[in-house]
């Protein structure tokens, strides 16, 4: 059981939402993802919001994507970070932060918090593209980093690397990245395929994590450990009951693929 009171201090903090990623598609390319699955496997987990914007505001609220079970004997799951002061319970190993968000609560423990964004909503262009930005201390978007680029997770690992360079050894980091490759459209990652499915979502994946193994292997180097947490925001509908995309609710829209690992 992770104990973020333990973690917070003294761990880098690296957040990855691999946007739009299904969790069917994330189990079915397990065995072809070792930087993200070497160490185990993807759970099971409901997004609290169907779309990255209602997503996004939740997660940095501290409301993690929640583990799917109706077993009432299994463990308990133990929220990472929660706001002060609601007046519920909360364990012992749950961070708790006095301010609107965990990422202004972490900056508030010293951390640079750091935002490389992926899709639409984290381009800055227009205001509320600027809201998810806006909460960390420093933000970075290039068009090279967006949807319509087939290598963009290439470009934001080697932004992030760039950023790392410049942070000190001594320095607490909270690294959030946005990866944009696995949304619509990645058609472009199966030679051939004239439409986006869980096909061509898994060959987008397959890519993704062969570019995440760097960014692993950078924060490795660092002297502090890392906690790693990377999860999806929400999965979207290929024609599911004639569903598509997503901002619906749909099981393959709100069931999404969460781990978390020590790098
Ligand atoms: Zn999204």
């Amino acid at each position: 059981m992770t104990d973020m009171n333990q973690i917070v201090g003294d761990y880098d903090i690296l957040m990855i939402t691999l946007d739009t990623l299904r969790y069917d598609a994330a189990v079915l390319e397990e065995a072809n993802c070792p930087n993200l699955c070497g160490g185990g496997h993807w759970e099971k987990r409901h997004s609290p919001g169907s779309f990255t914007y209602a997503a996004h505001h939740a997660f940095f609220g501290g409301f993690l994507p929640t583990p799917v079970t109706t077993d009432k004997t299994g463990p308990e799951h133990v929220r990472l970070f929660h706001s002060k002061n609601t007046g519920k319970p909360t364990h012992p190993h749950t961070w708790l932060f006095d301010t609107p968000d965990m990422v202004s609560g972490l900056a508030g423990e010293s951390y640079k918090t750091v935002c490389i964004g992926g899709v639409i909503f984290f381009t800055k262009k227009v205001p509320l593209a600027r809201v998810l930005p806006g909460y960390f201390q420093k933000s970075y978007w290039r068009m090279s980093f967006g949807v319509t680029n087939p290598r963009s997770t290439e470009h934001q690992v080697d932004h992030a690397l760039k950023l790392l360079g410049e942070t000190g050894q001594e320095e607490r980091l909270f690294l959030f990245m946005n990866i944009s490759a696995i949304h619509g459209p990645n058609h472009y990652f199966v030679p051939g395929a004239k439409r986006d499915s869980v096909d061509t979502q898994r060959a987008a994946l397959r890519y993704v994590d062969g570019q995440l193994g760097r960014l692993f292997a950078a924060m490795r180097a660092r002297k502090r450990p890392a906690i790693c947490l990377v999860f999806s925001d929400h999965g979207t509908a290929y024609g599911e009951d004639g569903y598509e995309g997503h901002r619906l609710a749909h099981e393959v829209v709100w069931t999404v693929p969460y781990r978390e690992f020590v790098l």
